[in-house]
């Protein structure tokens, strides 16, 4: 696995004339050497895998990051690279631009006296939009235990429960079945809450005839699932029925036809375009999707800016929305991959629409 994150890293240094390559994000160094320690970095260089870490984990890490050198660094971490840059004659050393303060970027260039320092954008990042059989597999047990977690939860909910008792719930069970938390902080929104997109658990009593909007995931050996449903609690109106199914079929329709070779933008624009023609256009202010994998939120985004071109292998949800304010909201979410001819869902939760009454 990490044989070949490298060697894909090393092809895309080449492209852009990167000889060292310094990374600093979390996720980027769990990613590329397997090891799961809470601090470290790692060195790229054409012929050198470095994994620089203190010494809490000497033990742990030549265990987990495979084919890399492991090296406990000096107090001062760039003292260790200026020498391994040193003994190969490197002079230039890429960094992750997002990742480094301008505090970080200040010291590093004081004590690597004579290397020059090179921003880099979303290198790793890149490599993590493609998703491989392991990762996938992954992702498809992080799904389906929040499909499970969404069956449970469904008979919680009744009339008088607050919001946050719901989300308590749903983070119990996600982990009493294996995952390690969940994937992002849960959003369960009722009644006129359901009309704000991002509507985290709150102290409100869930009541009658309204929609409960419940968006949740598992972060599961270190990946993520992301599921939305709504549900109604009672008796739905014509105006919840409506909305229900001009949101069902936006996602629908974008699920039948994402393909690779589309960017996001496009992928976007086939819900939108749904949900525009029944006049709701205004209503849906976020785009349809984005990545998803270790982060909650990667690359690529499926949105009116999203020009990463869709290839096999990556995983995005599909999540169009409509929010009337004052009223209520409805969002359906799945969670696909993208295959060499469309996409595969990997969230199966039915989406007729579910009235508890
Ligand atoms: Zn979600
Ligand atoms: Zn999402």
């Amino acid at each position: 696995m990490q044989q070949k994150r490298l060697h894909r890293l090393r092809q895309l240094m080449e492209k852009q004339g990167i000889e060292a390559l310094l990374i600093t994000n979390a996720t980027n160094r769990m990613y590329m050497t397997g090891f799961t320690g809470s601090a470290g970095y790692v060195l790229v260089t054409t012929d050198r895998a470095v994994l620089l870490i203190d010494f809490r984990y000497m033990t742990q890490a030549p265990q987990q990051a495979v084919g890399y050198e492991v090296i406990e660094h000096a107090p001062n971490l760039m003292n260790t690279i200026a020498d391994v840059m040193g003994a190969a004659r490197l002079t230039k050393l890429g960094f992750e631009q997002h990742d480094v303060t301008y505090g970080s970027y200040v010291s590093y260039g004081q004590a690597l006296n004579g290397i020059e320092l090179v921003g880099t954008d979303g290198l790793i990042e890149r490599l993590r939009m493609v998703k491989d059989e392991q990762e996938l597999a992954v992702m498809q047990e992080a799904a389906e235990l929040a499909d499970r977690t969404f069956t449970h939860i469904v008979d919680f909910l009744q009339p008088g429960v607050t919001e946050q008792e719901i989300a308590l719930e749903i983070e119990l069970y996600v982990r009493r079945h294996g995952a390690a938390s969940t994937s992002f902080e849960t959003i369960v929104a009722s009644g006129e809450r359901s009309a704000l997109p991002h509507g985290k658990a709150s102290s409100r009593l869930l009541g009658t005839n309204e929609f409960v909007k419940l968006d949740f995931g598992a972060y599961y050996q270190g990946y993520c699932s992301d599921l939305t449903r709504t549900v109604v609690l009672g008796k739905p109106t014509d105006q919840h029925r409506r909305i229900y199914d001009i949101v069902l079929e936006a996602q629908l329709e974008a699920l039948s036809r994402i393909k690779p070779g589309m960017t996001g933008r496009e992928a976007d624009a086939v819900a939108r375009e749904i949900i525009t023609r029944h006049g709701y256009g205004e209503h849906f202010g976020h785009g349809l999707g984005h990545g998803l994998g270790m982060e909650i939120h990667e690359a690529p985004r499926l949105s009116k800016l999203g020009d990463i071109v869709l290839e096999p292998g990556m995983t995005v949800t599909v999540e169009p929305g409509i929010y009337v304010p004052g009223f209520g909201g409805v969002r359906i979410e799945d969670d696909i991959v993208i295959t060499d001819t469309g996409n595969r869902r990997l969230t199966q939760s039915s989406k007729d629409l579910i009235v508890i009454p």
